[in-house]
């Protein structure tokens, strides 16, 4: 199975991949954890992308679509895959399609989390992560059992530094203007999935997601037949 999963910052994306990647057997890539990790490395390229990320404007199509390609290219993505915040506008969704298609695939589902504006920024000033395992935690819904120390390795947490209420309503408008015309074009192709991203639970999200890829799924192989 092939899917992408879209949804304004901190609709939930990232908490509820782990339960659809190990479902259905595929691989998480997510093109800002893979940001994260240049910066950590502190390259120079890493540099670059520190400014635009914390000024929570989008890295270039160039590039990203580049480092999208040559990750899918990968022998581990043969099962299939979930792309986390990529595509991020029109023309990214665009090359995606160009790029499985020349690979003789297609993507099968279109995963959109819907969620309300003040939950999306209470969970993104709210979110401190942990910087060993990457278990995500938040100060108004999710807090660690023990303040500020991930409950699973003892390590500390952290806010990213694209977390602040400045940049949160930045990345939003500029989701509301890049992103969300993506979800036209997946409708538009009949493989869009809309979904609450407001439950507290990622693991009911991901309850709603699996009853509506396996109702599409069964509907579109009855068509096909
Ligand atoms: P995320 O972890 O998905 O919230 O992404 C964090 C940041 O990485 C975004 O605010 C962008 O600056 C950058 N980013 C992630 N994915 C993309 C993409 N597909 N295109 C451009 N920039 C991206």
């Amino acid at each position: 199975m092939r899917f992408i999963i879209t949804g304004p910052p901190a609709s939930g994306k990232g908490s509820v991949a782990p339960f659809i990647t190990k479902e259905y057997n595929i691989l998480h890539i997510s093109t800002g954890q893979m940001f994260r990790e240049e910066i950590k490395k502190g390259t120079a390229l890493g540099l670059e992308l520190k400014k635009i990320l914390d000024q929570g404007h989008l890295v270039s199509d160039e590039l990203t679509d580049e480092m999208v390609r040559q990750r899918l290219n990968q022998d581990d993505c043969k099962n299939g895959f979930l792309l986390d915040g990529f595509p991020r506008n029109i023309n990214q969704a665009k090359y995606l399609d160009a790029y499985l298609e020349e690979k003789g695939l297609k993507l099968d589902f279109a995963i959109a989390l819907v969620a309300d504006k003040d939950i999306i920024i209470k969970r993104l000033i709210g979110r401190r992560v942990c910087q060993t395992c990457g278990k995500n935690y938040n100060i108004y819904f999710t807090q660690p059992k023990k303040e500020g120390v991930c409950d699973l390795c003892n390590t500390k947490l952290v806010k990213r530094s694209d977390d602040t209420l400045e940049i949160a309503e930045a990345r939003l408008q500029i989701y509301n203007e890049e992103t969300a015309p993506i979800l036209k074009y997946y409708e538009e192709k009949g493989i869009l999935l809309k979904v609450d991203g407001n439950l507290k639970e990622s693991y009911d999200t991901f309850l709603q997601i699996k009853e509506k890829v396996n109702a599409k799924w069964l509907l579109l192989s009855q068509k096909e037949k």
